[in-house]
Formats: C-alpha cells, sequence, structure tokens
C-alpha cells in the first residue's frame, strides 16, 4: 500500500520539474529502486495509470532500473553482494554488516517535451 504514497510524490516531483522546464508532456521516468527496499515495479505502474492520469505525466513511460544489494562486514572490511537470503559476511560470518546499496529510490532523469 505504500506504493501509493511513493507513487503520488514520484508525480509531486516529475509535475513539478516539467512545469519549471515549461514542458508540454513528459515521455519519460527514470526510476532507480534497490533490491532491499519493498517497493513493487507493478503497484507503483498500477497507481501511476490512476493518479497520473489526465496530467502532463498520463503518457509518461515507466522505467526501472534495480540497484542490486551490497554490504560491508564491520569486523575484516569485506564487500559482498546479497547471496540468496544470507547477510553475513562470506569472509569472516560476522553478522556486523553495514548496507552500502540496495535501499535506494529515486527519480534518476525524466524526459520531457517542450
Ligand atoms: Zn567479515
Amino acid at each position: 500500500m505504500h506504493e501509493l504514497a511513493i507513487t503520488q510524490n514520484v508525480l509531486n516531483i516529475v509535475l513539478d520539474h516539467a512545469g519549471k522546464a515549461q514542458a508540454t508532456k513528459i515521455s519519460k521516468i527514470y526510476l532507480v529502486i534497490g533490491e532491499l527496499s519493498s517497493i513493487v515495479d507493478e503497484s507503483v505502474q498500477f497507481y501511476w495509470e490512476i493518479i497520473a492520469k489526465d496530467t502532463l505525466a498520463e503518457q509518461a513511460e515507466l522505467v526501472f532500473r534495480r540497484i542490486s544489494a551490497s554490504f560491508e562486514c564491520s569486523d575484516c572490511h569485506t564487500v559482498y553482494q546479497l547471496d540468496g537470503n544470507a547477510v553475513y559476511c562470506p569472509a569472516c560470518g560476522s553478522s556486523r554488516v553495514k548496507i552500502l546499496s540496495g535501499e535506494e529510490f529515486y527519480i534518476e532523469a525524466i524526459d520531457v517535451e517542450t
């Protein structure tokens, strides 16, 4: 359900941007979603079609890019990618790990027509 709030937020940002750029149409929106975030592409797409209706972004295509999760061990400083569900350090087995990437959600770029 939180995808609705997120999608609304994306719409507000792109409309604000399009307004400043005096765009007549928003054609593409590039979104970056981290593997660890619980955001589901299909849900964003679903809400988008409802809330973007009758706005400059109505025809916009949503392009999703996933970022894989990576971690750094706080004990031996090994940097590694998520392997299955194991978040423990593959080098020393420590569970004291720091998330380096995978939690992001942001708008990378917007294509508009003026
Ligand atoms: Zn380690």
